[in-house]
């Protein structure tokens, strides 16, 4: 099974997707993001260092970055592959990476870009709707995910409610500087040849995903 990295903008799905493959082929996912607030958890001085970064919406450091991915990416459920998500973030960290996968005796493997429209992120946004009592989501604005009655979900028959931060301008601010940043690593890995787009779209089902994903690993 080859390395992933994960690569795509708010509300594309990627959590969803990242649960599939990884059930699919029982490789673990692993995010950046994760790892750094288990730190954070530990207390310990680099524990506080990281929670401060962290909290400024900065990125934390290649050097703290690198040596917690060491640690992780050496453990035995990794040898069998793994999708790394949140991480690289950018060129410096794509270079980093190599490294430290020269160093530990791992592969690249594939890189999953997963597009998505803009306007279908925003309905995703706009329209999402949890249940306060199970968690189950549903969606308003997209017909496949609506709630068999509205306001009230399908399973547990309580109240659906939408989330607070869940608002057009920021999510199209946290969207549109996703892409500026992203762009450069894109193109990188579109360069080394290891790039794959996929489109994720509102009236494609998580299964649908899955295929499409599934056949883009077993190609390449
Ligand atoms: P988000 O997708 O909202 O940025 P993450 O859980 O991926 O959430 O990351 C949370 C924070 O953790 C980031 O704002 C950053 O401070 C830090 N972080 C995560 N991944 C990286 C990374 N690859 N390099 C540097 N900092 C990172």
């Amino acid at each position: 099974m080859k390395n992933i990295i994960f690569i795509a903008p708010p509300a594309a799905g990627k959590g969803t997707y990242s649960k599939l493959i990884k059930d699919n082929y029982h490789i673990p996912h692993i995010s950046t993001g994760d790892l750094l607030r288990d730190k954070v958890k530990e207390n310990s001085e680099e524990g506080k260092e990281i929670k401060a970064i962290m909290q400024s919406g900065k990125l934390v450091g290649d050097n703290i970055i690198t040596k917690l991915l060491e640690e992780r990416l050496t453990q035995s459920d990794c040898q069998n592959g793994y999708i790394l998500d949140g991480y690289p973030r950018n060129i410096d960290q794509a270079k980093a990476y190599e490294e430290l996968l020269q160093k530990i005796g791992q592969s690249l493997g594939i890189v999953i870009y997963l597009e998505v429209d803009k306007q279908e992120a925003l309905d995703r946004v706009l329209g999402r709707v949890v249940c306060s009592q199970c968690g189950a989501t549903f969606n308003t604005k997209i017909n496949k995910f609506q709630p068999k009655q509205e306001g009230i979900c399908d399973h547990c028959h309580h109240p659906l409610e939408a989330r607070v931060d869940d608002n057009e301008e920021t999510f199209l601010n946290r969207f549109n500087e996703y892409l500026n940043k992203t762009e450069d690593l894109i193109n990188y890995y579109e360069q080394k040849g290891v790039l794959h787009k996929i489109k994720s779209q509102n009236n494609d089902t998580p299964e649908i995903m899955l295929e499409r994903i599934k056949k883009l690993i077993s190609n390449d």
